[in-house]
């Protein structure tokens, strides 16, 4: 997708400050933090949001998950954090490639509102 955002961030167009990356899995830091560590979690391929995911993606997803695990435990979050996907404007997803927020360095509470 040429305009998206997180796909120029995938192609190293726009810059950012990646913690994370093989051949199919990105991971960043949020430009704009909600706790003390926001980590952002995504598939280089460009997949709008959850609900355009198909059955050929269960592998890729299931990447984006671990890739999580592993960069909480290695910021020092395993005892506690949250992983989420805003999925559609009304949950306010604001950019339309699927990414899954990683929050942690706080208590978290529940529900998120
Ligand atoms: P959403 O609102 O779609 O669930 O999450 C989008 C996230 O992308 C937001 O938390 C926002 O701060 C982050 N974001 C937006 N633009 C940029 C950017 O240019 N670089 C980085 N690293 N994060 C961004
Ligand atoms: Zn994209």
């Amino acid at each position: 997708m040429t305009n998206c955002l997180f796909c120029k961030i995938a192609k190293k167009v726009i810059p950012s400050d990646i913690v994370y990356e093989d051949d199919h899995v990105l991971a960043f830091s949020d430009i704009n933090p909600q706790a003390p560590q926001h980590k952002l979690i995504i598939p280089k391929k460009h997949i709008a949001s959850l609900n355009e995911l198909t059955s050929e993606d269960t592998l890729l997803v299931g990447q984006v998950i671990q890739t999580a695990k592993q960069l909480a435990t290695q910021l020092g979050m395993s005892e506690g954090y949250r992983l989420v996907s805003n999925c559609g404007s009304l949950a306010g997803q604001s950019v339309f490639h699927l990414h899954f927020h990683l929050l942690g360095g706080r208590a978290l509470h529940w529900p998120p509102g």
